[in-house]
C-alpha cells in the first residue's frame, strides 16, 4: 500500500513576530500555531503518518504530540538539517512512498493544496505549491529604483513540498550545503519538481501583522444558512400540471397567477428564506401583469442569482410534493435534472420527494397540491 507521511518542521527560533516564544508556539485565535498546522495534516485522509521536528529546547512544549501518535524528532542546527533528521526517522523497512515537508508557520494550508501535492507525486518525483508573481519586480539600491526585472516564469514558493521518499532522502544525504528549501535540494539532485497551485491564504507567519491576518481568516469561518419554503396551489380546469419544471398530463390543472409550479415555488422561497430576502410574492407581485402565466424558472433563477450576488453557493435543495395524484415517482428523476439545470447545480444536490396525506385534508381530497422545501446555502 502506498503510504504518505508529512514532516512538520518546527525547529526554528524565529521571533521576528515579537513575543517570548518562537512563532510556531504562539497563540493564534485561541490555539497554538503548531497545533493548527498539525491538525491540517493529521485530519487529511491522504496523510498516514506525521513527524514533528522540534528544537531540543522545545521538546517539553510538544509533549502531547507523541501521545497523539505522532513521531517527535529533535531538529538540527539548520532547516536542512532538521528536515534530514525527519527523513531519517522515517527511513527503513516502514518508510513511506511519499513525504510532504511543511513549515509549521503556515497554519492555513488547505486540504486542496495537500491533496494536489500528494496526487501530483503519482506522476513525478517532486511537487510543491507556487504562486505566479503578479506584482512588477524592481531592482533597488537604497531607497531608489535602479531597474526592473521580468516576472515571467517566476513563482513564490510555498509548502508543503512533496517528494517520493527514496529520492528526497538520497538528495538530502548527498547535500553539502544548507539550502533554502527542499525543492532546491531536489533540483540540486536532478529531480523534477512540478508546480501545483498555491494559495494566498497559505502564507508563512513572518511579520507581526501576519498573526492578525491569520486570525482574521480563521475567524471568518463559514456562513451556512438553511431556509424553508411552503406553497399550495388549488386544482382547477386544465389537462396538465407543472411540477418542478416538468409538465405532467393530468385531468386538472393547478390555478395560479404564474404557471403554478408549486414545487419550484417552494424551493424558490427556501432560497429567499436562507438569504433573509423576502419571498416570491415580494419579488414578483401577483398584482403585476408581467408575471401572469410566467414560467416559474424566472423566479427560481432570480433567487439563485441573488444567492450568488450575495456570495453564497447553493449547496443543496430538498423538495417534498404533497398530493394523492398525479403520481410523482415516475417523474422525479426528470424533475431533479430540470431543477439542477435551472439552478446550475449537480443533480445530486437536488432532492425531489413526494408523499400523499393519506387522503386527509385538502391534499387528500384532491383539492390541490402542497409543497415544502429546504435549501442550504454556504458562504466560505
Ligand atoms: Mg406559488
Amino acid at each position: 500500500m502506498t503510504t504518505t507521511a508529512a514532516i512538520i518542521v518546527a525547529a526554528g527560533r524565529g521571533t521576528r513576530l515579537g513575543g517570548e516564544l518562537p512563532k510556531q508556539w504562539q497563540d493564534l485565535a485561541g490555539r497554538r500555531v503548531i497545533d493548527r498546522t498539525i491538525d491540517r495534516f493529521a485530519g487529511h485522509r491522504a496523510i498516514d503518518r506525521l513527524v514533528i521536528v522540534l528544537h531540543a529546547e522545545d521538546l517539553h512544549l510538544g509533549a502531547g504530540f507523541a501521545a497523539a501518535g505522532h513521531l517527535v524528532v529533535t531538529g538540527g542546527a539548520s532547516r536542512s538539517a532538521s528536515v534530514l533528521a525527519g527523513l531519517r526517522a522515517l527511513a527503513g523497512a516502514t518508510a513511506p512512498a511519499k513525504v510532504l515537508i511543511h513549515d509549521a508557520a503556515r497554519p492555513l494550508v488547505s486540504e486542496a493544496i495537500i491533496s494536489a501535492v500528494v496526487e501530483a507525486l503519482d506522476q513525478t518525483d517532486g511537487a510543491a505549491p507556487g504562486l505566479a508573481v503578479s506584482d512588477a519586480l524592481w531592482r533597488g539600491a537604497g531607497d531608489a529604483v535602479i531597474g526592473v526585472a521580468s516576472r515571467d516564469g517566476l513563482f513564490r514558493a510555498q509548502t508543503p513540498q512533496g517528494f517520493r521518499f527514496g529520492p528526497i532522502l538520497a538528495a538530502h544525504e548527498a547535500r553539502r550545503a544548507d539550502l533554502a528549501d527542499d525543492v532546491e535540494v531536489a533540483l540540486t539532485a536532478g529531480l523534477r519538481v512540478a508546480i501545483v497551485p498555491g494559495s494566498h491564504d497559505n502564507f508563512k507567519l513572518t511579520e507581526p501583522q501576519d498573526m492578525a491576518r491569520a486570525a482574521h481568516l480563521l475567524g471568518r469561518g463559514m456562513d451556512v444558512r438553511t431556509g424553508n419554503g411552503f406553497d399550495v396551489h388549488r386544482f382547477g380546469a386544465g389537462d396538465h400540471v407543472w411540477l418542478c419544471g416538468v409538465q405532467i398530463a393530468h385531468p386538472r390543472g393547478l390555478q395560479g397567477h404564474s404557471d403554478a409550479d408549486v414545487g419550484m415555488h417552494a424551493v424558490t422561497d427556501a432560497i429567499y428564506g436562507a438569504l433573509g430576502r423576502g419571498d416570491i410574492g415580494q419579488h414578483f407581485p401577483p398584482t403585476d401583469p408581467r408575471w401572469k402565466g410566467a414560467a416559474s424558472h424566472i423566479f427560481l433563477t432570480h433567487a439563485c442569482d441573488l444567492a450568488r450576488d450575495m456570495g453564497f453557493t447553493i449547496s443543496h435543495a430538498d423538495c417534498t410534493l404533497i398530493c394523492e395524484y398525479p403520481k410523482i415517482g415516475p417523474h422525479a428523476l426528470a424533475m431533479k435534472a430540470e431543477m439542477a439545470r435551472i439552478m446550475g447545480l449537480d443533480a445530486d444536490r437536488i432532492s425531489i420527494k413526494a408523499t400523499t396525506s393519506e387522503k386527509l385534508g385538502f391534499t387528500g381530497r384532491g383539492e390541490g397540491i402542497a409543497a415544502m422545501a429546504t435549501a442550504t446555502l454556504v458562504k466560505a
